[in-house]
């Protein structure tokens, strides 16, 4: 089989994703790979297309013991046999999983890395037939990402305990040094890196300012009734006195964090994934296990603490890509108890400045003037190229200037000073400041030194904070914070680039900018979903009921969404639907494809509105029900000859129906005969066939047995 029929089979999609065929080509020349897309990117396409498309068995390893039972369920509702190895299932189940996995029976193995190196678990691994090992989030093997986890520094050895098995390693959040790293310890080569671009459009972003907050989430709750969301707080007191308060608000609401004990985690998680309670608050250890695509907002109550943590929870939002809305509530206290909580903390210095770097990186978001996308984008060092239209910096612009010459004052300042400096150092050599250190280093010397001068030094900071921000130079966290040039750099410096920024805001404009903002009501992405899809939406919610499954198990929002517009009444019309695969069409068809009759045929308007094609499902579904055709002419008010006319168009187009049934061999020779008498051919009208049988055989007859004969 190849990528793209098992895509469509097992997936029901019908073309790959940008970078997911060549991902999924380099994985099967036996290569390996290092793949980074943003969360909702469909990284796991990329190795479970792999693993259906190649003999034997692909291991996948992840930190995250309750993804990998969702993420096993879901390959099993495609139809795809899958298992997984960690801590919560007992040794009899462990050993029937591996006994599974050695005859071959499993296509994939998910497994915990703490697992994998328990006992005599590689060695074992050696008698199975392995032909793949996806390593999902695995900036969890650096302590330059934002996750580090001892157990998952052991991976480096896969590569030497199986020589022969390319590995893909997939991330979604992984800044330049800690993608290096991954690549080091896993021996990727880096040219075989793969990154998709961070974009999430559909997801929706805007700063508020972090007063009255229950009042804002009030009124922003309102309007998004039934939809799910989370909202993220930095303590574990706040999310309890947050969701007591929208309980009052009379929201159903339920509060979140590592202090509840793990059964009652687990189902208060079950209750968000089936839809049973539609609002989580909660501190960051909620959401990293879980892999459910309608999530319609995110809002951070609190300040996050870096940038690779914030998209990565709002990424938890709209992952099944309709639009989604997100929120970050700004205040400085926020930051204020960060910062004291990394410089009170116990790690080593050079981990605690790195934390508050990122830390900066992020008040400059909430702070910023230009589009907060493409600070985020640029963040990931990607270039969007355009302002994103859905955030509230672009729908609510501040003015702004042309700003090139300021960017070249100071990269050309970053440049003469061989990439070796600083925010501080930086701002003082274009200010033209003869401090201790400028002189030490000579840098008085420069022509760019002093060229600055007419800006106040906190005004640079603001201009430099914004270039940053819209990508006209890096930042090396690794190397004391010291600027880079990219290329964006270089095409500004060869003035073959024009550079936008904000004017300078001093803090108490922003206030009072600030307080005008939350004076109006946030805009919000209308949502364009129609009675059909809240029907389909219940109807999701009964199966998954039924069958003990989350309900994007059964169907994601995407597909019902699409099964919405599309209104699929036939086999072929319903596998056209995206997310549709074989499996699913199997299991599920049937009950979706009524509901939609249902729908459609109760409303009139609708299916004239639909046209031909619609009428002569509705025929087709009615007939396969067991109407006869004089019935379904009845009901529906059509001719009977109408009716056959539908059934022979649906049986051209491919759908199994036998039309012999309808017409005895009796009438059908007289036709045959009396057409040939007459002379009729292809195309003629019925009429003078319908008066040699002086009335006494309907035209619905004579139109079928036409056809039957060929001779329609
Ligand atoms: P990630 O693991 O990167 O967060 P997923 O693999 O869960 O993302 O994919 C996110 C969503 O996108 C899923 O609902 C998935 O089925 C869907 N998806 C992935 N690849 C495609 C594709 N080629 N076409 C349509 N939908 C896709
Ligand atoms: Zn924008």
């Amino acid at each position: 089989m190849d990528k793209t029929t098992a895509l469509k089979k097992y997936f029901g999609y019908d073309s790959f994703r940008p970078l997911q065929a060549e991902i999924i080509d380099q994985i099967l020349d036996k290569k390996d790979a290092l793949v980074l897309m943003p969360t909702g990117g469909g990284k796991s396409i990329c190795f479970q297309v792999p693993a259906m498309v190649m003999d034997g068995l692909t291991v996948v390893i992840s930190p995250l013991i309750a993804l990998m039972k969702d993420q096993v369920e879901s390959l099993r509702a495609n139809g795809i046999k899958a298992s997984f190895l960690n801590s919560s299932i007992s040794n009899d189940e462990q050993d029937a999983v591996f006994w599974a996995a050695k005859m071959g029976e499993l296509k994939l193995l998910y497994i915990a890395p703490e697992k994998l190196f328990s006992g005599n678990m590689v060695e074992n691994f050696k008698n199975l037939n392995i032909t793949l090992f996806a390593i999902d989030e695995s900036h969890c093997i650096s302590s330059w990402g934002h996750d580090f986890r001892p157990e998952y520094r052991q991976l480096a050895i896969i590569k030497n305990e199986f020589p022969d098995v390319p590995v893909v390693a997939l991330t979604a959040t992984a800044d330049k040094v800690t993608r290096r790293d991954i690549c080091k310890q896993l021996q990727i080569p880096e040219e075989n890196t793969y990154i998709s671009s961070f974009d999430r459009p559909n997801i929706s972003l805007e700063v508020l300012p972090g007063r009255k907050r229950l009042q804002q989430i009030q009124s922003f709750l309102n309007k998004v009734p039934n939809q799910s969301g989370i909202i993220y707080c930095l303590s574990r007191r706040s999310t309890e006195t947050v969701a007591e308060s929208l309980n009052k608000m009379g929201f159903k609401a339920e509060a979140y964090h590592a202090g509840i004990s793990s059964e009652k985690r687990s189902r208060i998680q079950e209750n968000f994934i089936n839809d049973d309670t539609p609002i989580i608050v909660a501190t960051i250890a909620f959401g990293m296990g879980i892999d459910k695509s309608n999530v319609r907002w995110i809002i951070h109550y609190n300040m996050p603490s870096n940038v690779e943590s914030f998209y990565q929870e709002i990424g938890r939002a709209g992952r099944d890509g309709t639009p989604a809305q997100t929120t970050l509530f700004y205040s400085f206290a926020d930051i204020i108890t960060r910062t004291d909580m990394i410089k009170s903390s116990e790690l080593p210095q050079e981990q605690k400045e790195l934390m508050l770097a990122k830390l900066d990186r992020m008040k400059q978001y909430a702070e910023a003037n230009i589009c907060r996308r493409r600070i985020l984008i640029s963040y990931f060092n990607e270039d969007i190229g355009k302002d994103c239209g859905n955030c509230d910096v672009c729908k609510n612009p501040r003015k702004k200037f042309e700003a090139t010459v300021i960017a070249q004052k100071a990269l050309s300042a970053i440049s003469r000073t061989q990439e070796k400096i600083a925010l501080t150092m930086l701002v003082d050599i274009l200010r033209g400041s003869r401090n201790q250190s400028v002189i030490r280093h000579g840098y008085d010397q420069l022509p760019t030194f002093g060229v600055g001068k007419d800006l106040k030094s906190e005004v640079w900071v603001d201009y430099i904070l914004q270039l940053l921000n819209y990508g006209a130079f890096d930042i090396a966290y690794d190397e004391g914070h010291t600027f880079k040039l990219n290329e964006v750099s270089r095409q500004i410096l060869k003035g073959q680039r024009k550079v936008e920024i904000s004017e300078y805001i001093s803090p108490s404009e922003r206030q009072a900018a600030e307080e005008e903002l939350l004076k109006r009501a946030p805009s919000k992405t209308e949502q364009v979903k129609g009675e059909l899809f809240e029907k389909l939406r219940v109807l999701r919610k009964q199966i998954a009921d039924a069958i003990g499954s989350p309900a994007y198990i059964v169907f994601s929002d995407a597909t019902l969404v699409d099964m919405a517009s599309k209104k699929p009444i036939t086999k072929s019309q319903f596998l056209e639907v995206s997310g549709v695969g074989q499996e699913k069409f199997k299991r599920f068809g049937e009950a979706f494809m009524k509901e939609i009759f249902e729908f459609v045929n109760q409303n009139k308007e609708i299916a004239s509105r639909m046209g031909k094609g619609l009428t002569q499902a509705v025929t087709f579904q009615m007939y396969q029900d067991g109407f006869s055709v004089e019935e379904i002419a009845q009901q529906r008010s059509i001719a009977q000859s109408t009716v056959i006319s539908h059934l022979i168009k649906m049986k051209e187009d491919g759908n199994e129906i036998d039309l012999t049934k309808l017409i005895d061999s009796w009438d059908l020779n007289a036709i045959g005969d009396a057409a040939k008498e007459l002379k009729v051919k292809k195309g003629d009208a019925l009429k003078p066939l319908f008066e040699h049988f002086e009335g006494n055989v309907g035209y619905e007859k004579i139109r079928l047995a036409l056809w039957l004969l060929d001779l329609a």
